[in-house]
């Protein structure tokens, strides 16, 4: 069931891109595993899935353990400071990056280790009061700040857009997204590079992709719906 679920993501992925005349290769199918169990992940991994989203530290340490090597784990959630240290060395990228001090600790833990950690700016374009990321407006101060810190690299933005029934509803949201990532690429900061564009989740990530989503994160249309209750 979940090999299908992974299939059907990835044909609709595929449309998205002919629609709009992109090439599939650029777009990279994040499979969010949080709160599912190995025995989900492996299904998905026997599957072809390699890249895996997870958004508390805890969950990383435990599945990066039990997982085959080859997985490419990222951070997609909240990240607090006193545990950056923890996935600092397991993490391809960390998407959820949103303030100056989380990315000084991670400058401090990456430097320790001896790394460049890859991280994306989480943009809170829908200005939803229950998310995390900087505005539209504070993001370019940001890169700019963080531009300078040897042991991280800016490689783009990420936003977490609105619950919505409709997807047609986020269009604008990933086109703000879109825009905001080609005006900081103009500026040419050193060290920045605007390449990846991490938006779309199971209810909206063909807008997402027809909208240069270079990233999309899908749980429940891999999975299937997570309970919490657990
Ligand atoms: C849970 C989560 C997703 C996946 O959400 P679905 O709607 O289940 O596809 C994507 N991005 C982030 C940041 C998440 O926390």
């Amino acid at each position: 069931m979940i090999i299908d679920n992974l299939r059907e993501v990835e044909n609709k992925i595929k449309s998205a891109c002919e629609k709009v005349n992109r090439n599939a290769d650029e777009v990279t199918l994040i499979s969010v595993s949080k709160t599912k169990p190995v025995s989900m992940l492996m299904e998905a991994y026997n599957g072809g899935a390699r890249v895996f989203g997870e958004n508390k530290v805890q969950e990383i340490m435990d599945k990066f353990e039990a997982m085959p090597q080859n997985v490419e784990w990222h951070m997609i959630g909240h990240l607090q400071r006193n545990k950056v240290k923890y996935i600092i060395d397991k993490v391809k990228l960390i998407h959820s990056v949103d303030s100056i001090r989380l990315a000084q600790t991670i400058e401090q833990e990456a430097a320790k280790k001896d790394i460049i950690m890859p991280i994306l700016i989480e943009v809170n374009i829908a200005e939803e009061e229950s998310k995390f990321g900087v505005t539209e407006d504070e993001t370019e101060a940001l890169v700019q700040e963080i531009s300078n810190y040897p042991h991280v690299r800016i490689c783009g933005l990420m936003t977490i857009a609105p619950y919505v029934e409709n997807a047609e509803e986020n269009r604008d949201i990933f086109r703000r997204l879109k825009k905001l990532s080609v005006d900081i690429e103009s500026k040419n900061y050193n060290n920045v590079t605007m390449s990846v564009l991490s938006m779309g989740m199971t209810g909206d990530y063909e807008v997402a992709v027809q909208e240069g989503a270079t990233m999309v994160r899908v749980g429940t249309g891999i999975f299937g719906e997570r309970n919490y209750q657990i």
